[in-house]
């Protein structure tokens, strides 16, 4: 028989947890304008906002903190962290930066400008705000498949490679600087680019002489989908997968608050010498000396142990099965949710759970404010509030393809009991999501507006 698939670790240090009551959490949601990314963390019961530098570290993460060589130049740390990222990716050059929206910017500040443009299977919300900051426009291709929340494929994250080509067709090699692919795929749900996929969108781009680069965030998620969906790659390591994964690319940025680990990190790494030697000038500008970027001692040998303990095939299927455990438990209970569940998180499909609600008084929202005031929970929508555009000449709001809630398990941190309680919640909030309201926004900045807009519900 199949044994339960357990966390395989034992917890060493714990860290306690507040608990609130509905009117408690009622006075702390009007305070936080309804917005999620406005609660203090202590105020919630299971942070499920993220799974971005929310990971709990190995004692072997923490004892490399201690260890951690602080010179400002040449530090040892350093090229422990530049030993582990070439052993995995295979790239020559390699910069670190304080998160990897840093490693985008210095990125785009080189090769984006007005006039070209960016293609993706999605652009995270970073990337994308990055990409267009720079005159650049993100175009993203996303597959039918990947758009139809309800169907269960294998990857589902894969980019529309003929579209792409039609693209730079149309637009012209030359305007089109690079090419992204992003693993797992984060903003289409949290699923995975296949293999073949990653060496089709290679081939074409091959062609026009357009670099590729991955955003790899999630590779070892990713390579572990590959492993697991892939009949190739059965037998292989995910650290062979993953290899295999970075050899098709000419680059990548990372944020290591993800699949490194870590609670702060990432980096830039190329192939090409100049693109290398401008980086590093921008870095030295905004970040620091290149042998620590935007990070200490301590942060890169916690990274460089991050990224051995990510490819653990035994870390892999826990984690992997843990998120698809969630997803299950909804789906028993007719919860409609982006399926197959994805790596790092569950996202519930938000159009068809508050059906009544239009996509501009922002179904999400309003599920995201609920699920905190019933239970305490903290998650994200990822739909009109994140990614919805004015349109310049009528104002009105563009919606993107999906309304999701993004459940994200933060790596290493919850058990299974944790989880439990969510089912519970969402449950109970799908049983009277009827009663739900929509919501408007009262105050937004011009950029990544949901990290701080200001909502009402509507009356
Ligand atoms: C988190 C993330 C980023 C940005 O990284 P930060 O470390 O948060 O700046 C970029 N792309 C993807 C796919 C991500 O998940």
């Amino acid at each position: 028989m199949m044994k339960t698939i357990i966390e395989p670790f034992k917890i060493k240090s714990v860290e306690p947890i507040k608990f609130t009551t509905v009117p408690e959490r009622e006075d702390i949601l009007k305070k936080a304008c309804y917005n999620p990314f406005l609660i203090p963390a202590e105020d919630v019961l299971i942070d499920l906002l993220t799974d971005s530098g929310t990971s709990a570290m190995s004692a072997r993460q923490w004892s490399g903190v201690m260890d951690g060589d602080e010179s400002y130049a040449g530090s040892r740390s350093f090229f422990r962290f530049e030993r582990a990222v070439k052993r995995l990716t295979g790239f020559r050059y390699i910069i670190p930066t304080h998160q990897g929206r840093a490693a985008e910017k210095i990125l785009f500040t080189l090769v984006g400008g007005k006039g070209k443009f960016v293609p993706n299977n999605t652009h995270f919300d970073t990337t994308r705000a990055n990409v267009e900051y720079s005159g650049a426009e993100a175009v993203d291709f996303q597959t039918e498949e990947g758009k139809q929340p309800a169907l269960v494929a294998d990857f589902k994250g894969n980019m529309n490679t003929e579209a792409l080509e039609t693209f730079i067709n149309e637009k012209g090699a030359k305007n089109i600087p690079l090419c992204i692919l992003t693993v797992t795929n984060n903003s289409g749900g949290g699923q995975p680019v296949s293999m073949a996929n990653l060496k089709e969108t290679k081939r074409i781009l091959k062609r026009y002489k357009i670099p590729l680069f991955l955003d790899a965030c999630r590779f070892a998620e990713n390579a572990y989908f590959i492993k697991k969906r892939e009949r190739a790659y059965a037998g292989r390591t995910v650290f062979e997968i993953a290899r295999e994964m970075f050899s098709y690319a000419d680059g990548c940025t990372m944020s290591a608050k993800k699949d490194a680990l870590v609670n702060m990190g990432g980096f830039l790494a190329v192939n090409d010498a100049d693109l290398a030697g401008q980086a590093r000038n921008i870095l030295i500008v905004t970040e620091g000396f290149p042998t620590y970027g935007g990070l200490a001692g301590r942060d890169l040998e916690a990274i460089a142990q991050g990224l051995e303990e990510i490819v653990d095939e035994h870390y892999l299927r826990y984690r992997i099965r843990s998120v698809e455990y969630l997803g299950e438990k909804l789906i028993l209970a007719g919860v409609p949710i982006v399926q197959p569940p994805g790596g790092h998180a569950i996202y519930l499909d938000a159009a068809r759970f508050a059906k009544h609600i239009p996509p501009h008084q922002y179904p999400g929202q309003s599920i995201v404010c609920e699920l905190f005031r019933a239970g305490g929970i903290r998650s994200v929508e990822i739909g009109s509030v994140m990614f919805g555009k004015y349109d310049a000449k009528t104002g009105k709001l563009i919606s993107p393809s999906m309304e999701l809630v993004r459940l994200a398990i933060p790596r290493r941190v919850y058990t299974q009991s944790h989880v439990d309680y969510v089912v519970e919640v969402v449950h109970e909030v799908y049983g009277r999501r009827n009663l739900l309201k929509g919501y408007r926004i009262v105050e937004e900045p011009p950029m990544l507006r949901h990290f701080t807009a200001k909502f009402l519900p509507i009356r």
